[in-house]
């Protein structure tokens, strides 16, 4: 009796912390738990019901999926239900889940082979085509009810807007998984921290999170990316499928791009084998998360007779997770970075440790706030993860193993750097150092000044100015506009005309419109849209100077967080005395009207596909529009021409079936009358 009250709190307590965990995970992308934890505690709950079918709630987490939508984003009733997955650890657990398959469906199950892939640890949609022509897109949600996100469905990049292929089902789902790539998100948690924003755990929750926003425009500059797994369509539809690996290949001849790696295995042997190859070979070579392979019965009748567990999982599949990629280690100390923008990004020093075959020294902390929150201190014994390629992080201390020796650790009070004054963010609560010639920003800073987006400064790699750095020529980016030639040429790797080239590219950026100069300046929370919206609304840089946080904060698309922050830069006497320098060797502090309808593209439809040598997606659709050109996402006869760079798939294809033009990076350069 007592044993089955304990039993019975303990699935409570267990029910309360799956709830919560998914909660944080689904609704907010903002786990608090581990994946592994997360499965370790939903096995034991699985394990108590099984053993006891009475202590199983109707509502148990066990049997439900995901989470009910719960953002203001409209609801999408799905026409047929979204799973979840059965798991299993171990290799056992798989020929345990064959044989309740052979109990069910007979010996077929072994000869029917299986379809093996990888499992995307992204987030789930649903893609609706009719006529071959996406209509709709909604995420998992519960499985019945998820949210639509069609617009920004459609700003992924690889989603099909158009299925290619003739005789198109009328009506059909497509389900796979939009993911974020390693690399990009590593780019844009950085890019976060500098701006004093909170980061993203890891791709899943970027994923997730950039899918469910309420502005598709801010998805649109996140490169998220998409691989189907399957078709779904009403029973009077014949697609003449008959396996699970057809399915695939009908995918990828639909254009709709699907997961690497996937194999048809004949037995189950097979198929444990590709598991382990998976894990041990292929996982640390992909830019994207995986979380294990999934297997799936590759026989669509078997498939079918063997239909679904619990409402919750279809029987006939079961992703084998990895084991995690987590270690343990000692935190020996907690050091500070100061970024391009000022901000104090806390990193933490390791006792070296093996993480996936990789050997872990530092790992990002992100921000003080979540050393608070974790209560790390230094000396703690703490769990550290490394998720594939993206930079490893401290999970959290384990608390039960401190010997009393640890200490706490506080954001210093002044910038390690430079020794000024530390302030404090009033929104976000970051701490930054002040000083816009803090030499600790100087470099990222000044690489920032000269890049593409900002000053755009021909020759200024980041070795050039680390060059010019060391020599004592700069030291912020007024120094560079008093660079000459002689002082140049007596440097390594500076021969007499390259020396003039760079003093010519530096002065031919004062040219640049104010909108540039003030994404430049590195100030905090202004990315290139919010300086590009500052330099139309205020005209010159005098009378943003000028202006009170109000009023900055009173124009459309800036908000209280940027407002604060460009009044407080422009507050610092050290950044007003670098724009009068800036001023006064002639750099441009004012906005020409946009010249949109007159320019270069004016009246051009143009698509952009592939990955340019130079510019991103976004930067090119700006340069696009910026010379009154309009960008389209899919190919048609309407299409003045493409802009084509590596990797382009079925876009390309499209253009050169309708006879469009094709034109690359260069050539676009040309068109606009600039220089690549
Ligand atoms: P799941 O992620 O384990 O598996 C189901 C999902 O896998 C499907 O919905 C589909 O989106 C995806 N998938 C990826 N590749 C696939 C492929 N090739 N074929 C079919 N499906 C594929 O299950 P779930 O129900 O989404 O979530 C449970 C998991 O989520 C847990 O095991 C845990 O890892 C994680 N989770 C973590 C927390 C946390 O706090 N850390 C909370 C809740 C859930």
């Amino acid at each position: 009796m007592t044993d089955t009250r304990a039993l019975a709190a303990r699935v409570s307590e267990l029910s309360k912390q799956l709830e919560r965990a998914s909660f944080e995970y689904y609704v907010l992308d903002r786990p608090t738990l581990t994946d592994a934890e997360y499965d370790r505690l939903f096995r034991e709950l699985q394990d108590i019901e099984r053993a006891h079918p009475s202590l199983r709630a109707p509502d148990s987490p066990t049997l439900r999926i995901g989470a009910p939508p719960q953002s203001s984003l409209p609801r999408h009733t799905h026409a047929f239900p979204m799973l979840s997955l059965g798991n299993a650890f171990t290799d056992e657990e798989l020929r345990e889940w064959e044989a309740r398959l052979v109990r069910i469906a007979g010996d077929d199950v072994r000869t029917a082979g299986y379809c093996a892939e990888l499992k995307i640890d992204g987030a789930a949609v649903s893609l609706i085509y009719e006529g071959g022509i996406l209509v709709a897109g909604a995420t998992r949600g519960n499985g019945v009810v998820g949210e639509d996100v069609t617009p920004n469905i459609r700003t992924v990049r690889d989603v099909p807007l158009r299925l290619t292929g003739s005789s198109l089902p009328a009506r059909v789902e497509i389900r796979g998984e939009i993911y974020y790539p390693f690399d990009l998100f590593e780019r844009m948690n950085e890019e976060l921290v500098k701006q004093g924003e909170r980061v993203f755990a890891n791709p899943r929750n970027a994923a997730s999170g950039s899918l469910r926003l309420l502005d598709s425009s801010i998805t649109r500059q996140r490169p998220l990316r998409f691989f189907g797994y399957s078709i779904v369509a009403a029973n009077d539809v014949d697609l003449a499928l008959a396996r699970q690996s057809d399915v695939l290949d009908r995918l990828e001849a639909w254009g709709v791009p699907v997961a690497p790696h996937r194999r048809r295995c004949r037995s189950l042997d097979e198929a444990i084998a590709w598991a382990h190859a998976l894990e041990l070979q292929v996982r640390g070579t992909l830019n994207f998360a995986i979380d294990g392979g999934v297997l799936k019965v590759d026989s669509l009748a078997l498939q079918e007779e063997l239909g679904v567990v619990g409402g919750r999982e279809p029987r006939w599949a079961i992703a084998r997770k990895f084991a995690p990629d987590i270690a343990e280690t000692t935190l020996l100390d907690i050091r500070v970075n100061v970024g391009r923008t000022g901000a104090l990004n806390p990193y933490a020093v390791l006792d070296p440790v093996e993480i996936g075959g990789t050997t872990v020294t530092y790992a990002t902390l992100h921000n003080e706030d979540l050393i608070l929150r974790k209560d790390l201190r230094i000396g703690d014994l703490v769990q550290v993860k490394r998720a594939g390629e993206v930079i490893p992080q401290v999970i959290g201390p384990i608390p039960d193993r401190r010997t009393g020796m640890e200490r706490r650790w506080t954001m210093p009070r002044k910038c390690p750097v430079c020794g000024t004054p530390v302030v404090r963010d009033e929104d976000t609560v970051a701490a930054f150092c002040p000083n816009v010639s803090c030499p600790g920003r100087q470099l990222e800073g000044l690489v920032h000044f000269a890049s593409r987006g900002a000053m755009d400064i021909r020759g200024l790699s980041y070795a050039r100015i680390e060059q010019l750095v060391t020599a004592g020529l700069i030291h912020d980016v007024a120094d560079l506009y008093a660079l000459r030639e002689d002082q140049l040429k007596h440097l390594e790797r500076f021969a007499e005309k390259s020396a003039q080239a760079l003093v010519d590219a530096i002065a031919a950026s004062k040219v640049q419109p104010l909108s540039r100069l003030l994404f430049g300046l590195g100030i905090r929370h202004v990315g290139a849209t919010a300086a590009e919206v500052l330099a139309r609304e205020f005209g010159s840089m005098r009378a943003l100077m000028e202006a009170s946080t109000e009023s900055i904060g009173a124009v459309r698309g800036i908000g209280d967080i940027i407002a604060h922050s460009v009044a407080a830069y422009f507050g610092e006497p050290s950044a007003r005395e670098l724009i009068r320098r800036l001023h006064d060797a002639g750099v441009t502090m004012t906005e020409p009207e946009p010249v949109k309808s007159d320019g270069a593209l004016k009246g051009k439809t143009v698509v952009i596909t592939g990955t340019l040598p130079t510019l991103s997606r976004p930067e090119a659709a700006e340069l696009v529009e910026r010379n009154g050109g309009r960008v389209t996402d899919s190919v048609s006869r309407k299409t003045s021409f493409v802009l084509a760079g590596d990797a382009a798939g079925s876009k390309l294809e499209k253009a050169r079936q309708l006879g469009i033009e094709v034109i690359d990076e260069a050539e676009l350069y040309r068109r606009i009358g600039r220089e690549a």
